[in-house]
């Protein structure tokens, strides 16, 4: 019996195990090099909205002078120049997220109608900063950028405005005007007798000169930079306001 079960075992065939066989690798990698496949895209997470710089801010820009009540001019036409700088840094106020209106004086004949007419606009407007965009003028060697507050103004404001289009033309940056004990930061004019700073009291508001439209240079940069110099604008009241809280 035992022989039998001894005999029987000594003649099956004794085949080897099988060594294990890996699937082959794909084109391109090896046993050192196995690349991880990324998710499939439906797996993904969707990517979170990232909030624009400007969600939350409002801001009112007005056409310094008026349709029938011309500004300065020079190699450039001042009130031609103020409507499209007002319809560009609205525009980019609106792409970096934050609420813009404008407003154009068509009709006033008179200073102190389009004064008049620009204040009631803007005190009719829920908005976190006033702008009025403006053109200098002078004699034709006088050129840069400035802006003009109160002297109890906000001088952080106008000159961080001012900065922004200085590098932006490129103009040169202004020195500070005004009452000496005050004015602090270059770029900022400081006047206590222009009807549109005098009448908006309530919130942040600038009077911007982005240059002299009688300057050969100013002029020349200010045609080849236009949307530039626009977002310059837009983005420094954005920082300005986003900064405000800090
Ligand atoms: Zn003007």
């Amino acid at each position: 019996m035992l022989s039998r079960i001894f005999g029987a075992n000594k003649t099956a065939e004794v085949k080897p195990p099988l060594a294990p066989v890996a699937p082959p690798l794909p084109p391109g990698q090896d046993e050192d090099h196995v690349f991880v496949p990324l998710p499939n895209e439906e797996e993904q997470l969707p990517a979170a909205a990232i909030p624009l710089p400007g969600e939350g801010l409002s801001v009112a820009v007005s056409m310094g002078h008026g349709e029938r009540i011309r500004g300065a001019k020079g190699i450039l036409d001042e009130v031609v120049e103020n409507r499209a700088v007002v319809m560009g840094v609205v525009d980019c106020l609106k792409k970096f997220g934050a609420k813009a209106v404008e407003f154009y004086d068509e009709t006033s004949t008179t200073v102190a109608q389009n004064i008049s007419a620009i204040v009631t606009w803007h005190k009719k407007q829920e908005a976190d900063i006033d702008v009025a965009i403006h053109f200098n003028a002078f004699n034709g060697q006088a050129h840069g950028t400035e802006v003009i507050v109160k002297s109890d103004g906000n001088q952080d404001l106008a000159n961080r405005v001012a900065v922004a289009m200085s590098m932006a033309g490129p103009f040169r940056l202004r020195p500070a005007q005004g009452d000496p004990i005050k004015a602090k930061l270059p770029g900022v004019a400081l006047r206590d007798n222009l009807g549109f700073l005098n009448g908006l009291r309530a919130r942040p508001s600038i009077l911007i000169e982005v240059c002299f439209v009688d300057n050969a240079n100013d002029a020349e940069n200010y045609r080849k930079n236009k949307n530039e110099i626009h977002e310059a604008i837009a983005f420094a009241l954005v920082e300005w306001w986003k900064g405000k809280g800090d």
